[in-house]
């Protein structure tokens, strides 16, 4: 698996990479490694009209909850909430634990887990950027199939 991590990350483009394990989209229907952080929006478990944006900082590893409303999240007591943990788990699963390690810069001892190896604290950020890229991720879900280019994409270089 290494082997192919190095290979692809050699490469100059960036093609979408499937996930290294099934995810549940349900429970974490956004997750990327983007803007320096690794953020992502989070069902909430009891609301099912409310999503919460999540967020982890590369190298300060400053972690933020809030609604996409930028209501706090109630569970953020000086430690991740649930929807953090739900976010770093996520992310393992789409990216691999070495990847997702190595862009928030932190050291993960063999066998140990994500978030408890994380040095951050609480801080707020506004959930509207994230938002607004899970909305615009959905939107190209639904564009219809098809070879034709899409005007908006034109910046990617084409892969072959
Ligand atoms: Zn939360």
């Amino acid at each position: 698996m290494d082997a192919d991590i190095s290979a692809w990350e050699q490469r100059s483009v960036v093609r979408v990479v499937p996930p290294v394990q099934p995810r549940k989209l349900a429970k974490v229907p956004f997750v990327e490694l983007a803007d320096g952080r690794l953020q992502g929006v989070v069902s909430s478990g009891s609301d099912i009209a409310r999503v919460y944006v999540s967020s982890i900082a590369a190298g300060t590893h400053a972690y933020t909850c809030s609604t996409n409303n930028n209501r706090p999240c109630g569970g953020l007591y000086g430690a991740p909430c649930k929807h953090l943990r739900a976010l770093a788990d996520e992310a393992v699963l789409q990216y691999g634990l070495d990847r997702v390690a190595r862009y928030l810069r932190v050291e993960v001892p063999a066998g140990g887990d994500l978030l408890g190896s994380l040095s951050g604290g609480p801080t707020r950020a506004p959930a509207a950027a994230v938002f607004a890229r899970f909305l615009r991720h959905l939107a190209y879900l639904e564009v219809p199939d098809s070879t034709a280019p899409l005007a908006e994409l034109h910046w990617f270089p084409a892969v072959r």
